[in-house]
């Protein structure tokens, strides 16, 4: 049967491999919606190819986006504006399948109406799922909607979990022979800097990784590591294991994407070419598997793979995200949202890349944990947190 599908964040890295992946399958899906922030034209030329019924771009677009869409005869096609018209894409009686790849906490509240409408859910915006944690889960099962991991490592993990295990609507890991998740990071383009090589880099330095090529924000993340603390926490809610169960393992060729250890000695891990364009199709497809254009691995090319241990001293936002997944209530969120603030600062050149962990230190050690017992107070943290950092941000710059 055709599932209708839409996109948050059609424009992005995400959206557009999500976008590849659909049109290789025109008998399978079609496109419902796309959303954009700010690359209008880009919307614009993805509406050409893919006919949405809707759009959805903030209010000051809207002129500009109707005026581009008449000028390209696609007057048929309906604009709905800001966080409303995300969630009313993402909600929609017709849609099947939601894509949510919004960068950061400004995919919290669209995701999440996906995943309380029952919907399956294509989980890219991680950043919603680390502030939002049990509450997503709950939400999930509660309306049986259906969370697939799209983060490469996540994804990995899912496929290397038995089949009941990811069927189960409570998961418990012991009940499993689950022993350990191995959670692979490349270590991205600074691997081997020192500190002080570490205090000179540049964005556009830190935007150039060595594997995946990725929107800014999470470029950065990965750089600094705090996409891997991330992940961490990700992989906790995802897949309900605590903290210790998860193993941080550098491993620069992003080959293998993660690993699960079983009490019998058995690893198992899922390997491939890094393409987004895996995880969506699977995240798209399970437990069918659908083709995509990604090469198949060559291990006689890749002969050489390579592990290390994560060095903390350099990296410290690993160790901060795995104290605030320990510390649990909106630990989780003041540690996403002092982030989002810093790698702002960092990417318009106000801050030093090495000052991005110290400033997410800062803002956790001033501002409150509290239970996160409602989406209300996880949004009150976030923007609590998010003024803690930028006053913090402001003192540094004089
Ligand atoms: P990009 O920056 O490439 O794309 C982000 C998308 O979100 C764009 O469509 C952008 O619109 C839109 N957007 C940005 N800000 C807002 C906002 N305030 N409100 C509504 N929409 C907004 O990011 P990526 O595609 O790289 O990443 C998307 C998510 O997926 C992130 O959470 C990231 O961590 C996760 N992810 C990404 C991976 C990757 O390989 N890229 C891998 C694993 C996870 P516009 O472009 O029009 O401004
Ligand atoms: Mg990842």
């Amino acid at each position: 049967m055709l599932q209708s599908v839409s996109i948050l964040g059609a424009t992005g890295s995400i959206g557009l491999s999500t976008l590849k992946v659909l049109e290789q399958h025109p008998e399978q899906y079609t496109v419902f919606a796309l959303s954009a922030h700010s690359r209008i034209h880009e919307l614009v030329q993805l509406c050409v190819r893919f006919h949405p019924q809707v759009v959805v771009v903030p209010e000051q677009h809207v002129d500009q986006l109707h005026q581009l869409l008449q000028h390209n005869q696609l007057t048929e096609i309906e604009i709905l504006t800001e966080q409303d018209g995300l969630v009313a894409i993402a909600e929609h009686p017709q849609v099947d399948v939601v894509m949510a790849a919004i960068v950061g906490a400004a995919g919290l509240l669209s995701t999440l109406a996906a995943v309380r409408a029952g919907k399956r859910v294509l989980l890219a915006n991680k950043e919603a799922l680390v502030m939002s944690g049990e509450l997503m889960l709950q939400a999930a099962r509660d309306n049986h909607a259906l969370l697939m991991p799209v983060d490469s490592e996540h994804n990995a993990i899912f496929q290397c979990l038995p089949h009941h295990y990811q069927q189960a609507a409570v998961r418990q890991p012991e009940h499993f022979g689950i022993a350990k998740i191995l959670l692979t990071a490349s270590g991205g383009p600074f691997l081997n800097h020192s500190l002080a090589q570490l205090e000179q880099v540049t964005p556009d330095q830190a935007c150039k990784h060595p594997n995946w090529s990725m929107g800014r924000k999470i470029s950065v993340d990965s750089a600094s590591l705090m996409n891997k603390g991330l992940e961490l926490i990700e992989a906790c809610h995802l897949f309900s294991i605590p903290e210790h169960f998860v193993t941080v393992v550098i491993h620069p060729q992003s080959i293998i994407h993660s690993l699960v250890q079983y009490i019998d000695g058995s690893t198992l891990a899922q390997l491939g070419n890094p393409d987004m364009c895996t995880p969506i199709a699977h995240a798209l497809a399970w437990p069918e598997r659908i083709a995509t254009q990604v090469d198949a691995l060559d291990l006689f090319v890749h002969h050489h793979l390579d592990f290390c241990e994560p060095d903390l001293q350099r990296f410290p936002a690993l160790r901060l995200a795995r104290e605030a997944m320990k510390a649990g209530g909106t630990s989780t969120t003041i540690l996403n949202a002092a982030n989002e603030v810093a790698v702002d600062a960092f990417l318009n050149k106000k801050i030093s890349f090495l000052k991005i962990p110290q400033i997410v230190e800062h803002t956790l050690n001033h501002v409150q944990n509290s239970p996160a017992e409602s989406i209300a107070a996880i949004l009150h943290s976030d923007q609590y947190a998010r003024q803690v950092t930028s006053h913090y941000i402001q003192q540094l710059e004089h």
